[in-house]
């Protein structure tokens, strides 16, 4: 048979939020790759071999999936939330533009639940208007680009959805990054940090982004701070269809 390459999005983790189209790939799949924990959200079976990576690892792991394909596999590369959003999809392609002779292999991008619109439909609709995302990890590009555009975001003002907000060997960016919102005059503005959404463990919490602090985000928290019109109606929060 020949080898096909798809890269699917899990969805931020509740079985339910898993498209049927990524399902079905993952029932005719014989090899998936991806970062150990999201490679552990598929049942094992037979004829399906199981390839778990480091998390730092992502170009290897493409290659060698279109190693696979190429060889005649049904091959899954897997990521959490959307493929395309921080994650496989852009190594997959990265690392096909090294390998031209891969180019003619049949490849498809699957699309899953993003971590920012599971946790805006948690919070009621913060993304109801513009809006930006941005990776607040520095382990692929300068500080200094993220602390700009943090600046022009609020500026713009944009509700701005935060992936990767803090991790054990980042300890430091997001207190600095809600330093910088607070300093471009977003202290009035509401912050939602939502963490583990649709896993069991999932936990919602809103506050001003003057009471925001750094303790609040882990690496399972995705934060989206409102822009300037976002409000509160009950336990809501929802950015209006109307800029002023
Ligand atoms: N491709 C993924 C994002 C990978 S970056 C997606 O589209 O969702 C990993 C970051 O996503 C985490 O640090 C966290 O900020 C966010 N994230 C992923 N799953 C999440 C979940 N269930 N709840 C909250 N945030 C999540």
């Amino acid at each position: 048979m020949t080898g096909t390459l798809t890269i699917a999005g899990l969805g931020p983790g509740s079985e339910a939020l898993v498209t049927p189209e990524v399902s079905a790939a993952l029932a005719t799949a014989t090899d998936i790759l991806g970062y150990a924990p999201y490679v552990a959200r598929v049942a094992p079976r037979a004829g399906l071999t199981l390839r778990p990576s480091d998390n730092r690892e992502e170009l290897q792991r493409a290659a060698e999936a279109l190693r696979l394909a190429a060889a005649g596999g049904q091959v899954v590369v897997v990521s959490s939330g959307d493929p395309g959003v921080f994650a496989m999809a852009s190594a997959v392609f990265e690392a096909l533009e090294r390998v031209p002779d891969y180019q003619d292999l049949p490849i498809r991008v699957l699309p899953g639940i993003t971590a920012m619109l599971a946790a805006a439909a948690r919070a009621g609709a913060p993304l109801g208007h513009d809006f930006c995302a941005i990776n607040l990890s520095d382990n692929l590009k300068p500080w200094a680009v993220i602390e700009k555009r943090l600046q022009l975001a609020a500026e713009a003002d944009f509700a701005i959805a935060m992936y990767n907000p803090r991790s054990a060997s980042r300890p430091e960016g997001f207190g600095r990054a809600l330093a910088v919102l607070r300093e471009a005059g977003c202290g009035e503005r509401l912050v939602i940090f939502a963490r583990a959404v649709s896993a069991a463990d999932e936990k919602i919490e809103i506050v001003a982004l003057s009471e925001a602090t750094p303790e609040m985000a882990d690496m399972r928290t995705l934060v989206i701070v409102g822009n300037s019109q976002t409000r509160r109606v009950g336990r809501w929060v929802y950015a209006p269809r109307q800029a002023r």
